[in-house]
């Protein structure tokens, strides 16, 4: 179950599904050994293995992503937080209490019965000095929504506004001193913060050393207050499409929070992910129940100090994506928490404000190869790639191949989901690169589409190239940089595709890494009307293959969870074939219902049911061929409606929606078939043909009608070949329900 409210900074963690590290590790090293994460971006992943029994050494370089470690790992008690919060709210601002203070910054006047009301946000345009619309539900008429600003709320604005100055240069003397170089970065930093949240955060900041709390409390009270750092800054563009920034830009228009709901979200976000792991700091030792030691700082100084002393049997991490606005918020944000000394091995991340794929290979490769000298041979390392994109993907398999990692398995289901690398650590001798080679490529291109026997995105066949490039070394050249090193990647797996004509490109755009890809010769073959000899050399699809193997174990294993089909079928579509969740759900939910969390096939999907309807169905078509003056032939898989020995129309019959199969076991003309499915798999067939633009083009050739039609043609009165040819061009197959389905 997922939990309610995202966690704490969620926009800024990598994007992880649980299940995934607790299953891996135990087939690779025993509960108790010490496994490492050189990266430390995921609390996530770090608390999963420690949970599961191991020792997690983290080396964890940003101070913010070090205190959301320790944090989920080991939080204060609800308590604390309430009365860290308590306490924050109860110190005095002057005659008034600091709470009601804050709280005065968002009130706003109801549009509909007048009552002063508290914001949920502010609207504004980029560049704006005064907000366009607020949000708001008001408790007293419950009149909700975006509404227009009133002259009160623009006066409010720009009264603190005219204040800002001082705001502002306190936020940066916590970060940067006045004399610093790198001020200037601090000052572009804090740019992204409204005076209206600066003011508020920099009030609570100043209060904290006067407020006598615990340590706890006072662990407390930053956490709820980086929440609101978050939230207060102008990165929240309305409506809200960029989830997930990267870079620090303005958006055209963006969502001003109300920072006092913030703190109190804050509050139900850090309780909610409660859990207690035990978390020491390097150099302590942990003892073999497991538990997280951090280490804070770079790898390259623990390298020396781990290869004697701990003996590392796994290697786990979310591997390091570029994200300027979070490094460059995050050096801010552990000045404002904890003052300049915390930011000072921290603060390079003000500086570099470009960080680009080749930036990041040569950094991963750094590590990677810090990573390497503290390994054995064979250390085994899952590195999952969360957000993937190919230049991602290019970049982390050149670093670690560079430094001296063996690929032992990808796994990848959609552009969508983090893609599993597993690789081994190699011989410690020198490799000789070699050339890479366009034909390797385009065979492993080929190869991967034939094996699929469906279109791939792009980021599947990029996936397919840098493999084959990766078994000959030759992602890099000797003395090669990065970025001349994955310039010529993907020239290369451009060129292997675009200048092959067995590739065909199915997109809009020009550029191609869009759209998908697949194979020239299913369009060739189907696009001939001559008829084929019953489609012998006919490769189902994937699509069609995991709806055979999900039904199939469903038919074994009545009343299965989720993870178990997955168990099952993951294993026989491995790699870059690992089906969606989105094909899980499609199949599923055509085939089976849930009780009580298991799926189960539906009585009219059991096999026995199917084959009944089948009967029917075969003997409805022939009383209609009797009605409309057709006699009916069984020829293979096939009935045909003939008059005078000619062939009129063509019949398939499935129980299925495994139309691949039924168009390759067709050997007549398409314009004359009609293939007839059950009503409840014409979503599943609609869902194949979206994602699989070459069976949408030969299923269009044909009539897909459902069963339920050929019963109410029967019961017509009057039936003629007219009417039958109206009636089944009218029935459509469904649109799928969900954009997630789509993938
Ligand atoms: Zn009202």
């Amino acid at each position: 179950m997922k939990p309610a409210e995202p966690g704490p900074l969620a926009r800024f963690t990598p994007p992880l599904e649980d299940g995934v590290i607790s299953t891996w590790l135990p087939l690779h090293a025993p509960p108790g050994s010490w496994v490492l994460d050189p990266f430390g971006f995921s609390s996530r992943l770090v608390l999963e293995a420690a949970r599961a029994g191991y020792r997690v050494l983290v080396t964890v370089n940003n101070p913010i992503s070090r205190f959301l470690l320790e944090m989920s790992a080991d939080p204060p008690s609800e308590t604390d937080f309430k009365a860290a919060f308590a306490d924050l709210a109860a110190s005095k601002k002057g005659e008034e209490r600091l709470g009601t203070h804050l709280q005065s910054l968002y009130l706003t006047l109801c549009e509909k019965c007048g009552a002063e009301i508290s914001a949920d946000a502010f609207l504004w345009r980029k560049g704006a000095d005064a907000p366009y619309a607020r949000v708001y539900t008001c408790p007293h008429c419950e009149d909700a929504g975006e509404r227009v600003v009133t002259p009160q709320d623009v006066e409010k604005a720009k009264q603190i506004a005219a204040t800002d100055t001082l705001h502002r240069s306190r936020a940066f003397e916590r970060v940067a001193a006045l004399e610093d170089d790198d001020r200037v970065y601090a000052e572009e930093a804090i740019e992204h913060y409204l005076p209206r949240p600066l003011y508020f955060l920099t009030t609570i900041i100043n209060r904290l050393d006067s407020l006598n709390l615990t340590p706890e409390r006072r662990r407390a009270l930053n956490g709820l207050i980086l929440v609101a750092c978050d939230a207060g800054n102008t990165l929240w563009d309305h409506p809200s499409e960029r989830r997930r920034p990267k870079q620090l830009n303005v958006p055209g228009q963006f969502r001003e929070h109300n920072l006092w709901t913030q703190l109190e979200r804050g509050l139900a976000q850090w309780t909610e992910t409660a859990s207690s792991v035990l978390v020491e700091a390097w150099p302590q030792r942990l003892p073999e129940s497991g538990g997280i030691c951090i280490y804070e700082g770079r790898l390259k100084d623990l390298a020396e100090e781990v290869k004697k002393a701990i003996p590392i049997k796994a290697v786990i991490g979310s591997l390091p994506r570029p994200n300027q606005a979070f490094w460059t918020l995050s050096a801010l944000w552990a000045g404002w928490l904890w003052g300049r000394e915390a930011v000072e091995p921290y603060k390079p991340a003000l500086r570099r404000r470009r960080y680009d794929w080749a930036w990041n290979a040569t950094a991963s490769n750094a590590a990677f190869t810090h990573l390497f000298g503290l390994c054995h041979l064979g250390t085994p390392f899952l590195g999952l790639l969360t957000e993937p994109e190919p230049s991602f993907l290019t970049s982390a398999l050149t670093a670690a191949s560079a430094a001296g990692f063996d690929l032992q398995s990808i796994a990848l289901r959609t552009q969508h989901d983090p893609i599993q690398l597993l690789w081994a650590c190699g011989e410690h001798l020198k490799r000789q690169p070699d050339e890479a080679e366009i034909g390797e490529v385009r065979e492993a291109i080929h190869a991967h589409l034939v094996e699929r026997g469906e279109p791939a995105s792009y980021l599947h066949v990029h996936a397919a190239g840098l493999v084959a490039l990766v078994k000959s070394h030759a992602l890099k050249q000797k003395d090669q940089e990065f970025d001349e090193a994955l310039r010529s990647t993907h020239a290369l797996l451009q060129s292997a595709l675009e200048e092959d004509l067995r590739f065909v490109h199915y997109s809009n755009g020009e550029s191609v890494d869009t759209g998908l890809w697949g194979l020239a010769i299913e369009s060739e073959r189907d696009s001939s009307t001559e008829p084929t000899n019953g489609g012998s050399a006919h490769r189902e699809s994937l699509s069609d293959r995991v709806e055979i193997a999900i039904v199939t174990f469903l038919q074994k294993h009545p009343n299965s969870i989720y993870r178990e089909i997955e168990q099952d079928l993951y294993p026989r579509f491995p790699g870059l074939l690992t089906p969606s969740m989105g094909m899980f759900y499609a199949v599923l939910s055509s085939y089976a219902q849930r009780e009580n969390g298991g799926w189960r096939l539906r009585s009219e999907d059991v096999a026995a049911a199917r084959r009944e309807e089948l009967t029917r169905i075969t003997s409805l078509i022939e009383a209609i061929g009797r009605r409309l003056k057709y006699s009916t032939r069984k020829q293979d898989k096939n009935y045909l409606w003939e008059q005078n020995g000619t062939i009129e129309r063509t019949f398939y019959i499935l129980a299925s929606a495994l139309l691949g199969r039924a168009l390759a076991e067709t050997p007549y003309p398409l314009e004359q078939t009609i293939i007839v499915i059950p009503g409840g798999r014409a979503a599943l067939a609609a869902y194949k043909a979206q994602r699989d633009p070459s069976l949408a083009a030969r299923i269009k050739r044909v009539q897909v009608v459902k069963y339920r039609l050929l019963r109410t043609l029967i019961d017509l009165p009057v039936l003629t070949r007219e009417t039958f040819e109206e009636q089944i061009a009218g029935d459509p197959l469904e649109k799928p329900k969900s954009q997630l389905m789509m993938f």
